[in-house]
């Protein structure tokens, strides 16, 4: 997606060499036409599915989810990181591995929002590890829902979670597709 790309180069800064900070546009400050732009070309890629539910995990996730389902007109579940008294206390489980912080933790959704009859779609800013995503496919496997595919705003590919999760058979639709970013100096391969 060109404007996604011209953005990300324009005001992207790669930090340690491996991450991309993003924040001006996706992950602090919102651009809310480029995600507009976004949720469009999401429900242009994934139009000919029956999706019912878009799912993300909190917190970065849900603000281009929700962009994206006033499109796909279907409502957004996102997966919580933290146990409170307000959730409910049937959920769905899922396990997520943080290379940043080197421990597992848990995301869950309540058993009342996902079904057997439900056609899932992922949403996430970022691809890296797949870690996020191998998460949220546990939560959908406990489920019995669906899961059709993952729409990315921008994956960084030469990690090795879009690797690992498109050989296991997931539909990754990812804007931007950034190859390597040595020396700061960002190249994309999609
Ligand atoms: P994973 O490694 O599980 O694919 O990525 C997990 C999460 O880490 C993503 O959803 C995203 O929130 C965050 N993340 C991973 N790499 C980057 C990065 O380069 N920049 C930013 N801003 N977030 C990242």
């Amino acid at each position: 997606m060109e404007l996604l790309k011209k953005k990300i180069i324009e005001e992207g800064r790669v930090l340690n060499g491996e991450i991309l900070k993003v924040d001006s546009f996706l992950n602090h400050q919102l651009d809310i036409d480029l995600l507009n732009e976004v949720g469009k070309e999401f429900l242009r890629r994934f139009e000919k599915e029956k999706i019912t539910k878009i799912l993300t995990a909190e917190v970065s996730g849900i603000a281009i989810a929700t962009i994206a389902a006033q499109y796909f007109k279907v409502p957004v579940v996102f997966a919580k990181k933290t146990e409170s008294k307000n959730l409910d206390k049937e959920t769905y489980e899922g396990s997520v591995y943080s290379y940043t912080k080197d421990k597992h933790y848990k995301i869950r959704v309540s058993k009342k929002y996902l079904s057997k009859e439900d056609q899932v779609l992922i949403i996430d800013d970022f691809l890296a590890n797949g870690q996020a995503i191998l998460g949220l496919q546990e939560i959908i496997k406990a489920s019995g829902s669906n899961l059709v595919g993952a729409g990315i705003v921008i994956e960084k590919g030469f990690q090795p979670g879009g690797g690992m999760l498109r050989k296991n058979g997931l539909r990754i639709e990812s804007l931007a597709i950034i190859a390597s970013m040595d020396a700061g100096q960002l190249s994309f391969s999609e």
